[in-house]
């Protein structure tokens, strides 16, 4: 049976688990897995089971977003709408002034033929877009955005360091909900349990996103995480220990599952729930968290580059960000599938800038990471070469 968690300040009570729809791993799937009458079922099976949050990505991405959302908009007819509150997103790298979030938002509205949101959830946030944010006035937007009736709360998709939400805090205090990636991987990343300890001191809820980082966590298993499972009592399956670490976290509201990558069939669906349903919080012991730390350190091990995400390395004076293209390429070698890698890479528009291999960030990196080669190694292999998403 569904069972529901508090939504921070908000008089509602958000499903335990929630759904996410038209994410990046569905643009970067092969078109020959997308069956859309099965996806369609399993949303509206799920909704049946009591889920109560649907976020609705961002179709404007996909090269067709009429085709790529019409298993979407048919999931949500014939009551379904009603049963669930509806996100709808706004890519803050995308947006240069208050008439492109104007934009986002109506273009949204319109796609999914809406009057309004529930939520309207600020993505990709991170310091460098916060800045642009914020020097374009966000606090007044949002006030017009929710005095035209056309959404009823913000939220904040953010990824970064923990610190820097205190400014964001500061600057717009009413965050209806933070969501974050939060796999058995990201315990101190980006901003990993600091973005939970933040949340609770502000009474926010928060939505954990990208449990099993979108699949990739479950496909290309290295032999070691393997042979940890196989050690590891009582036996579990890895997608099981990733929802059983996010749901023992109690600042979390809700978790956000893919329909893409995890909830594309009813069978999957139910299997997942069964995972939900079992989970007791006083069950988990000390092994299983050792375990989920095994883990964690096995995947790490995997990467090319262990970088800590300290930042000595910045700034570039070209501006380039040397550690996000790190972490993309650590993703890469530790998921074994450059896809998302790659989408991330164009999407976040690092192949636009030219490194003047003035060796500064080499210098910097006390680990001795050598950057300067890796940002042209990452363009090489990401750069999306007719340059456009
Ligand atoms: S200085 Fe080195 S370890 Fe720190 S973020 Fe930069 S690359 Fe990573
Ligand atoms: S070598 Fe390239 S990436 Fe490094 S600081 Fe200089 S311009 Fe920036």
């Amino acid at each position: 049976m569904m069972r529901y968690r508090k939504f921070g300040k908000l008089d509602w009570m958000i499903s335990e688990v929630s759904l996410g729809v038209l994410r990046q791993e569905e643009i970067v799937a092969d078109p020959f897995e997308i069956n859309d009458p099965e996806r369609t079922e399993a949303i509206r099976y799920a909704i049946e089971q009591g889920v109560n949050y649907i976020n609705l990505g961002y179709p404007l991405f996909f090269d067709d977003p009429e085709e790529a959302g019409l298993y979407v908009t048919e999931a949500l007819d014939g009551g379904y709408r009603k049963k669930v509150k509806i996100a709808i997103n706004i890519p803050s790298r995308s947006a240069l002034s208050q008439q492109d979030l104007c934009y986002a938002l109506n273009k949204q509205l319109d796609f999914f033929n809406l009057d309004k949101a529930d939520f309207c959830v600020v993505d990709g946030v991170d310091r460098t877009s916060w800045d642009a944010l914020k020097s374009m006035g966000f606090a007044s937007w949002v006030s017009k955005a929710i005095s035209t009736g056309k959404v009823d709360h913000i939220g904040l998709a953010f990824h970064d360091d923990a610190h820097y939400l205190q400014d964001i805090y500061n600057t717009y205090t009413e965050w209806a909900f933070l969501q974050i990636e939060l796999s058995i991987l990201d315990h101190t990343h980006h901003p990993g349990i600091g973005g939970l300890k933040f949340a609770k001191e502000y009474d926010t809820a928060v939505i954990a996103t990208d449990i099993t980082k979108a699949g990739r966590l479950l496909y290309n298993v290295p032999e070691e995480v393997r042979g940890i499972l196989d050690n590891s009592l009582p036996k579990r399956v890895l997608e099981e220990r990733c929802i059983r670490w996010a749901l023992s976290l109690e600042e979390i509201s809700s978790i956000q599952l893919s329909v893409q990558t995890e909830l594309c069939i009813v069978d999957r669906v139910k299997r997942y729930f069964s995972y939900f349903d079992q989970f007791d919080p006083d069950d988990v012991d000390i092994w299983e968290k050792l375990t989920a730390e095994q883990i964690r350190e096995a995947y790490y091990a995997k990467r090319d580059y262990q970088c800590t995400a300290c930042r000595c390395c910045m700034p570039c004076p070209c501006g380039i960000d040397a550690p996000r293209i790190v972490e993309l390429i650590n993703d890469d070698c530790m998921f074994a599938d450059s896809r998302i890698a790659k989408f991330q890479y164009n999407l976040e528009n690092h192949q636009s800038i030219e490194c003047v291999q003035c060796g500064i960030c080499n210098k910097l990196c006390p680990k001795r990471i050598p950057l300067q080669e890796i940002v042209n190694i990452a363009n090489e292999k990401y750069a999306n070469k007719k340059g456009a998403i």
